[in-house]
């Protein structure tokens, strides 16, 4: 239901939940964060309220600087933790918003190539198609390329892969997304309200748009993969 992903200079995860909280008039089931330390990806998820994740983060805090973030309005599986995103699949982690129409049809690919899926969720799939393209040998951006060309249906989806901790990977086609511009920072948002006390300065995705984004620079390609530039616009950020 809300996205956020953040590449920053400070703790990603307070950051993410008070982005999530921006977007908590929206309505959810469930929430989750995933950062990377480092090399090293990790995840927290509870049911309910997001003070729930936070007092999870009080006893097992996840360090990191670049992380995703997620609350969940249950489409395709019942609301849970195991159900709820960040998805994961060996070094990916995503988070979505929207309907994966054809994850069934995905999910029959994967398991022709060995590869089970342990939620209920259409997004798994996601998850599980990135790892299937690194595991051919492709880098995330390549892996991720290949995997939203295979989707069908309505996404806001962000990518974060383990041992890469700049790079962010967004792409949308029928739910909002934009990219926030920072001072040696990047974000990703669901919602310009998300990123409101980070910065004033964001660019839409247009329909069929995916971003490759680090702390320094932003690169848009439309769905031919031709790099385009979309306007950067100044919000309010009254906060
Ligand atoms: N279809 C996904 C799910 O049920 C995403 C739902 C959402 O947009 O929050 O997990």
């Amino acid at each position: 239901c809300g996205i956020v992903g953040v590449l920053s200079s400070h703790e990603a995860s307070p950051i993410l939940v008070d982005a999530l909280k921006r977007l908590e008039y929206r309505g959810y089931d469930s929430a989750g964060i995933a950062t990377i330390d480092g090399t090293t990806l990790d995840r927290r998820r509870a049911m309910g309220k997001l003070v729930n994740l936070q007092d999870l983060l009080v006893h097992d805090p996840l360090p990191g600087k670049a992380g995703i973030g997620h609350t969940r309005w249950a489409t395709h599986g019942a609301p849970s933790v195991n159900n709820a995103h960040p998805h994961r699949a060996g070094r990916v982690a995503v988070v979505h918003n929207g309907i994966i129409e054809n994850f069934r049809e995905l999910r029959a690919f994967l398991a022709d190539n060995g590869i089970g899926y342990s939620t209920d969720t259409d997004t798994e799939t996601v998850a599980l198609l990135a790892q299937y393209h690194l595991d051919r040998g492709l880098a995330p951006r390549e892996a991720a390329r290949e995997t939203i060309a295979q989707l069908h249906g309505a996404y806001a989806l962000c990518f974060l892969f383990d041992g890469e901790d700049d790079l962010l990977i967004a792409a949308r086609k029928g739910s909002p997304l934009a990219v926030g511009h920072g001072e040696d920072e990047n974000y990703i948002g669901s919602d310009a309200i998300a990123l409101a006390p980070m910065t004033d300065t964001i660019t839409y995705l247009d329909e069929g748009d995916w971003a490759i984004v680090t702390r320094h620079s932003v690169e848009i390609r439309d769905a031919a993969g031709e790099q385009v530039d979309r306007p950067r616009k100044t919000i309010a950020t009254g906060s």
